[in-house]
């Protein structure tokens, strides 16, 4: 069987087309349809394949196989008929999507070669996110910035696109990026006068089809350099999600979307003085939580003090166990409610006799908590609905 003639590879704008079923194949098991001509992309070269419609049924994949047969599965297996006459129409949106994707890595892996001084040695065009990793270890920020800017300078140029198949002698002549991946039917995709590049995918025929090309970030990836990045619909689209974001924040801060940053800075400097201010009273709050709980101990004939202490945390529990535990007899057995539990701490002074980490220990396994620590100090984590001064009082008199 003779290889699918490429439809896009004269017009990446032709959508729409009819065309012969010449046979059925297997895509990883899945029935296929051949045709003898097709508009739509396969999966190749870091592209993903086009979707759309063909002979009433939706297409699930598009693959091409090494004689150069281009697999059309079809939603739930679907076949058509050999000898048929079909109609095939590719999704407009996505093509689109793809076009200005790829066009733009074209422009980028140019602009980062001549500015970055960084070659491309892979790219990817993904449902989500694109990259292009580069031969270096790190890219300077500014030069990316500059490679960014020359590339939509050449969009709002509106230069012509060219792909084409030269002979041997013409593709000898032509100053290409890089190396083509393959030996025979080489085409070459020509951008203005900025780039010339064998590659097989589906490019816009104008510069300013891209739109726009926006670096979305630089990263180290397998010692290389990695360049995260966006075009056309798809980068619109994520710039109006982002530009949404911003306006619903300034509603929030009745502000304009320019002073969100100054609105969340003030709210950054509140909370931190907030959050001073409740940390000195749960402090006031603790010592004096600590001078009763001590002159409770004092009055108590075995000098114990048991209390459970509303969220004052493990820190400022510490703090009111050293404040008990300053009588040489006491032996505190406190608790806090902390996020997700029951911070439980047992210490006792230099004179009390209780073994406090095996004292908690049991207490840990009664609750089907945890805990544990020296015999002076033990601290641990029990449920949040642990009765521990029930809990405490059973252990001490068993
Ligand atoms: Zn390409």
């Amino acid at each position: 069987m003779t290889a699918t003639v490429r439809l896009y590879h004269d017009d990446p704008l032709l959508l729409d087309f009819t065309a012969t079923v010449i046979g059925h194949g297997a895509l990883n098991g899945a029935p296929s349809v051949l045709l003898d001509r097709s508009a739509f992309y396969p999966e190749s070269g870091g592209q993903m394949a086009d979707r759309g419609r063909l002979g009433g049924a939706a297409i699930a994949d598009v693959q091409v196989d090494d004689d150069g047969q281009v697999h059309h599965v079809l939603e739930g297996g679907a076949l058509l008929d050999v000898g048929a006459s079909v109609v095939g129409g590719v999704d407009r949106g996505r093509r689109r999507v793809h076009m200005a994707l790829h066009t733009g890595q074209h422009m980028l892996s140019r602009a980062l070669t001549d500015l970055a001084f960084a070659a491309t040695v892979s790219s990817r065009l993904g449902e989500t996110t694109c990259t292009i990793d580069v031969d270096r270890e790190t890219l300077d920020e500014r030069l990316v910035a500059e490679s960014e800017a020359l590339v939509n300078a050449v969009i709002d140029d509106d230069a012509p696109i060219r792909a084409f198949f030269p002979t041997p002698a013409e593709l000898a002549s032509l100053p290409l990026r890089r190396a083509p991946k393959v030996t025979e039917n080489i085409r070459v995709v020509a951008i203005g006068d900025l780039d010339v590049s064998p590659c097989g995918g589906t490019h816009c025929t104008r510069t300013a089809q891209v739109g726009l090309v926006r670096v979305l970030g630089i990263e180290r990836y397998k010692g290389k350099a990695r360049v995260t990045f966006s075009a056309g619909p798809r980068a619109r689209r994520e710039l109006w999600d982002e530009a949404g974001v911003l306006r619903d924040l300034g509603r929030a801060f009745t502000c304009g979307p320019r002073d969100v940053p100054t609105a969340v800075e003030k709210l950054r400097r509140e909370l931190g003085s907030a959050r001073e201010s409740l940390g000195d009273a749960r402090g006031r709050l603790a010592d004096a939580a600590a001078a009763e709980l001590a002159a409770a101990a004092a009055n108590d004939p075995d000098h114990r003090a048991i209390a459970v202490l509303d969220d004052l945390g493990v820190e400022i529990l510490r703090r009111v166990a050293g404040r008990i535990t300053a009588l040489p007899e006491a032996t505190a057995f406190l608790a806090s409610r902390v996020e997700g539990g029951l911070a439980v701490m047992i210490s006792r002074g230099n004179a009390s006799k209780i073994d406090c980490g095996s004292f908690l220990k049991r207490a840990a396994a009664a609750a089907k908590g945890r805990g544990g620590g020296r015999p002076e100090h033990a601290e641990g984590r029990l449920p949040a609905d642990a009765d521990w001064p029930t809990l405490v009082t059973q252990l001490l008199e068993s």
